[in-house]
């Protein structure tokens, strides 16, 4: 058979399938929206981008029926987070206090949580996810977008849609074909990830180390550490170039137990690089199209919020958009809407963010001394509710989004 174009229309387009567009696309098509999600890769089970699903997104889970569901993906519980500065342990972070049904991070590989979602929306009619479809070009008709054109394996696809929305990440087509400008607030830092086997014995807390000049955290992920290695931005080429075993041996300095397993670590390839950027564009909308997620804001790893916000912009954008779409009239005042909203919690998160990786992050990867806890973080172990703040601000965030949208029936 030989490859045709060809054309369809629908209510959203949406670029890009992860947290932010399939929660979209889900909770549009739950509402009765007719949406089409266009997924690049041929599935969602590729590279390690994020495990860290907060009590935000599960309180949402919850809110649509789902939680009992969802929770039975394999997924690790954390409940409270602890640091080593230096010579000194503190316990930084307490969740099991929240004023949520999940008091506790669900760490659940992000190809788990992006199927999941994709198996609930296919329960409706109304949605169409087409993976191995790459957003490649807008339609723009009377300076506002009518849709795009996609590559796909059996050639273009052009959909015609009365709102686009990228969801295609960091690095989004849609954000630049649509010549929206962002501003970069610049990181001091890369992050290295990798595996290291996990034996019975080993701690079970997810915890920081922080040393001269060296980052660690590592997470629990039942038989393997999930570890971020913190580095200089643009770090990497140095690193590489003093070989594979002066990095087995800086890790095995920030966690003696793991000597027996750093080996593990074969070639470069089993460490992939996260490079930091934390930036936000100025205006996330134009007439037909909006911006939401990583592809409107690129969050520092700091947290661990970046799926959440993604998903948190997804519920804020369904309950703006749901009505409006079903009846063909989104006006730019409903995009602009959107912004404003998010826009608030997003600023205050980059800034913390921010403000984290100035005063902390920089001048760690920049001493030769052993760091000190400051005197205010030694208090969060003589006073436990000090960990409920974190706890609110990482787990919650401000102003959480709720399910507004309605759900039509299913197919
Ligand atoms: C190595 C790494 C580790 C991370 N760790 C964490 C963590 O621990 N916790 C956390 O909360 N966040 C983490 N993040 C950040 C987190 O992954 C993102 O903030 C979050 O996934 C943003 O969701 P999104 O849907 O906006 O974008 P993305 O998750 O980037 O999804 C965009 C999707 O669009 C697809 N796409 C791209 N271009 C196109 C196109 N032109 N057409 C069609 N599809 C396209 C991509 O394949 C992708 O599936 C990490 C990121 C990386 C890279």
């Amino acid at each position: 058979m030989g490859m045709a174009d060809s054309t369809i229309a629908t209510q959203c387009c949406i670029a890009g399938g992860g947290p932010a567009g399939m929660m979209l696309g889900f909770l549009l098509a739950r509402a009765g929206v007719h949406v089409v999600v266009l997924e690049k890769h041929p599935d969602f089970f590729r590279d390690f981008r994020g495990d860290t699903v907060h009590p935000s997104t599960l309180e949402l889970m919850y809110e649509l029926g789902l939680i009992d569901a969802f929770l039975k993906l394999p997924h690790q519980k954390v409940e409270t987070l602890t640091g080593h500065v230096g010579a000194e342990h503190i316990q930084l972070v307490d969740f099991r206090h929240l004023p949520t049904q999940c008091k506790f991070i669900a760490l659940m590989p992000q190809w788990d949580f992006l199927n999941f979602l994709a198996d609930q929306a296919k329960r409706y009619a109304t949605f169409d996810l087409r993976m191995q479809a790459e957003a490649t070009d807008l339609i723009e008709e009377n300076g506002r977008i009518t849709g795009l054109i996609a590559k796909t394996p059996n050639g273009a696809l052009t959909i015609r849609a009365d709102l686009t929305v990228g969801c295609d990440g960091r690095h989004s087509t849609v954000r630049e074909k649509a010549g929206l400008e962002s501003d970069d607030y610049g990181a001091p830092m890369d992050v290295l990830w990798f595996r290291a086997s996990r034996k019975a014995s080993d701690s079970a807390d997810t915890f920081g180390h922080i040393e001269a000049g060296r980052i660690m955290v590592m997470f629990d992920r039942g038989d393997y550490w999930q570890c971020a290695y913190v580095i200089p931005k643009g770090g990497i080429e140095r690193l590489k170039s003093e070989g594979l075993e002066a990095f087995r041996s800086r890790v095995v300095e920030m966690s003696p137990f793991l000597a027996d397993r750093v080996g593990e670590l074969k070639d470069w390839d089993d460490v992939k690089l996260l490079s930091v950027t934390v930036d936000r564009l100025r205006k996330w909308q134009r007439p037909g199209l909006i911006c939401i997620g990583d592809a409107a804001h690129a969050m520092s790893p700091i947290g661990g919020v970046g799926i959440n916000m993604a998903v948190q912009d997804a519920v804020a954008a369904a309950n703006r958009l749901a009505g409006p779409l079903r009846v063909g009239r989104v006006t730019g005042e409903d995009l602009e809407a959107i912004q404003q909203r998010r826009t608030l919690p997003l600023r205050f998160t980059q800034w913390l963010q921010l403000t984290v990786q100035r005063r902390i992050i920089a001048q760690v990867l920049e001493t030769r001394e052993r760091p000190k806890p400051p005197a205010f973080l030694k208090l969060f172990n003589s006073f436990p509710i000090l960990r409920r703040i974190p706890a609110q601000l990482i787990g919650i965030g401000i102003r959480p989004e709720h399910i507004r949208t309605p759900e039509a029936a299913p197919a």
